[in-house]
């Protein structure tokens, strides 16, 4: 069988050049290969396409982690000093093309950033700085615990009628953890499918979607190690597979 399109997310910044500022996308190679791993075909998407253009050839969506979302987003009246990253660019076409993406029923595994794009592009809103929210929350930020990139810091818990539970097969599950956001208020349709130990929000779905999944950590940076988190990507990629209409094995 063919392997599916997988549409990934770049991030997107204004850079310091010889030749003076330069827009420039980057990717972490790890969602690349996580996604070819797989079985699928990773395919970036850059961000001055149409939303509706970007997703002519794909057949499922990996949205990425980067900075914070613009709160003015998500209609927060104040911006918090520990916010950084904003790209409007970014901001416009992923919030775009998430919800593009779910009118066509594609499949969505949305990662950090992601999750909280995709919240907040279905009517939900963030938390702006966690430790400001809840001075008792775990620090979800492990490099500044010295905790590597590829091991995990913290548990979630998991719902047990979940499509992530039954992707990765258990309630409980070790997760590594670089964000100072996470989401407040659940999106309309949303359902909150997994927490920290402190209650942050670390994964959603979409029920009334065939395959929309946001977590708030890093599998890219485990899949090699850890079968859970291979799991979340595989699940992508046959979802696609899946999505195909009948008859229709091979591109066109
Ligand atoms: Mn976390």
């Amino acid at each position: 069988m063919d392997k599916p399109i997988i549409g990934v997310t770049p991030d997107f910044a204004t850079v310091p050049t010889q030749l003076g500022p330069t827009d420039r996308l980057f990717l972490n190679l790890d969602y690349a290969l996580a996604v070819e791993a797989a079985g699928g075909i990773p395919h970036v998407l850059p961000p001055v396409l149409d939303p509706a253009d970007a997703l002519v050839a794909v057949e499922a969506l990996l949205l990425t982690g980067g900075g914070d979302i613009d709160p003015h987003r998500y209609g927060a009246a104040s911006v918090h000093p520990e916010t950084y990253g904003i790209s409007e660019v970014r901001d416009t076409f992923e919030l775009a093309l998430v919800k593009a993406a779910i009118a066509r029923d594609l499949p969505v595994l949305a990662i950090c950033r992601g999750i909280q794009v995709l919240n907040v592009a279905l009517g939900g809103t963030l938390i702006q700085h966690i430790p400001a929210s809840d001075p008792n929350a775990l620090n979800h930020r492990q490099h500044e615990l010295g905790i590597p990139v590829d091991q995990p810091a913290h548990p979630v818990t998991i719902m047990p009628e979940s499509k992530l539970a039954a992707i990765v097969e258990t309630t409980t599950l070790l997760v590594n953890s670089f964000h100072h956001q996470a989401i407040d208020a659940p999106a309309p349709g949303l359902v909150v499918t997994a927490r920290a130990p402190d209650g942050v929000i670390e994964a959603v779905e979409l029920p009334s979607a065939t395959f929309v999944l946001g977590v708030q950590w890093h599998p890219e940076r485990l899949y090699r190690t850890f079968p859970q988190h291979r799991a979340l990507f595989r699940a992508l990629v046959l979802a696609a597979l899946r999505s195909r209409p009948l008859g229709r094995s091979a591109r066109a």
